[in-house]
């Protein structure tokens, strides 16, 4: 596929003035696999997304892409297997984004779930995580002597080691694959735009026939007509449902998770782990993320404004703990150097009192005046959730579209690049990427271009954030060619600087805010005040 222009301009135009059969409300990780879903069927498409793509809760996952082990001991079968397929074929579509990731479960004395504490408990589970669909990634689980396990893990505490698997599951950039998605749906022919909010909509005779919009840069406001909406705006799709059903319908459970991340020298992990919580029936995964490693996550039940969920200090001490439970590392806060906290939009379950508990399933509710809302579900399963919602859109539009061809549409970087394969690595240190290869996991086959304007552009090729291997020329990238809008936008998401390294990142800001005021000819004083508001969301994630 070539590569795609994604210009906001030139999507704001055709919201004006074309008609749609599906408009998308939200460019997470679900509404933009809706709409590639539709735009793929030979719908007309539109997508709008109030601030950036995958500023809410698809930029602060875990980033696995994953059947998730654990959904196992609560007997949801099907949801794992689905998930395992949708693994899979992200795999295959996304082999430039998605890498395979061995995880080690240590059987520690005395801690955790039934699963993690007894060996055979735990080698049950792996193979019927195996068999419900994770022998597709080419490899099975396989017991790791205490040794070995020490050998990838040195921090490992030995004395209370009792034994050790590995098995396989994925790792994405989940910002980034959700960007990624939603400009192969404009490379297909949607409009797709951020920084546009919908608030109201437009009616005939109890169908909704169009869409309120507002511009939450310049206040533009203008309406666009839509024979369809899918609502996929994740923890707010209640908020969107209420303005079209005039009363809130509370159907969603938000819960908090907290990640945190330390330098990869304190834990020494070249394997992903599962840790056991003290005290707890969770784990925490363990994951390195270059030369960082990130541990997450807590599950609460949340009850505080959606648009700002904060890390907290007991959130911290929460995976902390299970870290210093199973290792000799005397970790505490002042080690950690970033964090983020997210909102899983859960379905509210009955008689389920722990959020950890609530189903992970998605669905999908089509109103009276034709809205359809698709909630809950995972970023592993987004594809799956979309073309349930574009079925059900297709209902409300007789003789229009293809059934969904998701399965086999391959996304924008992916041209040439095989599929990952599953291994264990020789023990030691992750190797450090080089520059050519760091550009190729973040961009595929289009890493040249990235390249090339790294040696045109004065500085290209000089560390964005002093420590992290981004590259001055991937913020201009940003800007130009990725609907960057923001110092946030460049520093959390276009890049993941912010949870890498909270403090080197924040020093960076003005440096990064003069390059991209130079791409959007901003004046002094909104480079400054962009500059400033960055320091406050960098301030909020302090405890
Ligand atoms: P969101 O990403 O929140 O997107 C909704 C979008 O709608 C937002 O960008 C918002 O700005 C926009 N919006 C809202 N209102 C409007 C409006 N009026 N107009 C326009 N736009 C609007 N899943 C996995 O598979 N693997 C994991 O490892 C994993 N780990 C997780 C860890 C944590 C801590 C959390 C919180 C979730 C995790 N998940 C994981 C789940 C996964 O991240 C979510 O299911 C998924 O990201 C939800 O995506 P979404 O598109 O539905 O919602």
């Amino acid at each position: 596929m070539a590569r795609a222009s994604f210009d906001r301009a030139a999507a704001l135009h055709r919201l004006r003035n074309d008609d749609f059969d599906v408009l998308v409300v939200g460019g997470g990780i679900t509404g933009a696999g809706v709409a590639l879903d539709a735009v793929t069927r030979g719908l007309r498409t539109a997508l709008v997304e109030r601030d950036d793509f995958a500023s809410g809760t698809s930029s602060r996952s875990s980033k696995l892409i994953h059947g998730g082990l654990r959904y196992l001991d609560q007997r949801e079968f099907r949801l794992v297997s689905e998930a395992l397929a949708e693994r899979q074929r992200l795999i295959e579509n996304a082999p430039h984004l998605v890498t395979i990731l061995p995880f080690l479960v240590p059987v520690i004395a005395g801690e955790g779930t039934r699963l993690r504490r007894f060996a055979p408990a735990l080698r049950a589970g792996l193979w019927l995580y195996d068999l419900t669909g994770g022998i597709r990634i080419g490899r099975r689980h396989q017991r790791l002597a205490i040794d070995d396990a020490i050998a990838h893990v040195p921090t490992l505490a030995r004395d209370r080691l009792r034994g050790a698997f590995v098995y396989f599951d994925a790792h994405a950039d989940d910002a980034r694959l959700t960007l990624t998605v939603a400009r192969t749906a404009a490379a297909h022919g949607a409009a797709v735009a951020n920084r546009v909010a919908v608030e109201g909509f437009v009616k005939h005779a109890d169908r909704v026939e169009g869409v309120r919009m507002r511009t939450t840069d310049t206040g533009e406001v203008f309406t666009v007509r839509a024979r369809a909406v899918v609502n996929a705006a994740g923890i707010w799709a209640d908020d969107v449902r209420a303005l079209d059903e005039g009363a809130h319908p509370s159907s969603m459970q938000p819960a908090k998770g907290v990640h945190v991340t330390v330098p990869w020298s304190l834990l020494r992990n070249d394997l992903a782990m599962v840790l056991p919580v003290p005290g707890d029936a969770r784990s925490v995964f363990v994951i390195p993320w270059g030369d960082r490693t990130y541990i997450g996550t807590t599950d609460t039940a949340y009850g505080g404004p959606l648009d700002s969920p904060r890390s907290s200090a007991a959130d911290v001490q929460y995976l902390l703990g299970a870290v210093r439970s199973a290792t000799t590392v005397a970790i505490d806060a002042d080690d950690v150097v970033a964090s983020w906290a997210g909102l899983r939009p859960l379905l509210r379950g009955a008689g389920r009192a722990r959020t950890a508990d609530l189903s992970r399933r998605h669905a999908v509710h089509t109103s009276p005046t034709g809205v359809v809302t698709v909630t809950g579900g995972k970023l592993t399963t987004y594809r799956r959730m979309a073309a349930d919602a574009v079925d059900a859109a297709q209902r409300l539009l007789p003789g229009r579209g293809e059934p969904s061809a998701t399965k086999a549409v391959r996304l924008l970087g992916s041209e040439g690049i095989p599929a990952p394969a599953a291994a264990i690595p020789d023990p030691g240190p992750p190797p450090r990427p080089t520059r050519s290869e760091h550009l190729a996991h973040r961009y595929g086959s289009e890493a040249d271009a990235v390249d090339a304007l790294a040696r045109t552009i004065p500085d290209g090729d000089a560390p964005l954030v002093p420590g992290l291997p981004y590259l001055k020329a991937e913020a201009v990238h940003a800007v130009r060619e990725e609907m960057a809008g923001s110092v946030d936008d460049v520093l959390s998401r276009r890049t993941r600087a912010l949870l890498l390294d909270r403090d080197a990142t924040a020093a960076a800001a003005p440096a990064v805010a003069t390059l991209v005021a130079h791409e959007l000819g901003w004046d002094a004083a909104r480079e400054k005040a962009e500059a400033a508001a960055f320091a406050e969301i960098v301030a909020a994630e302090r405890w």
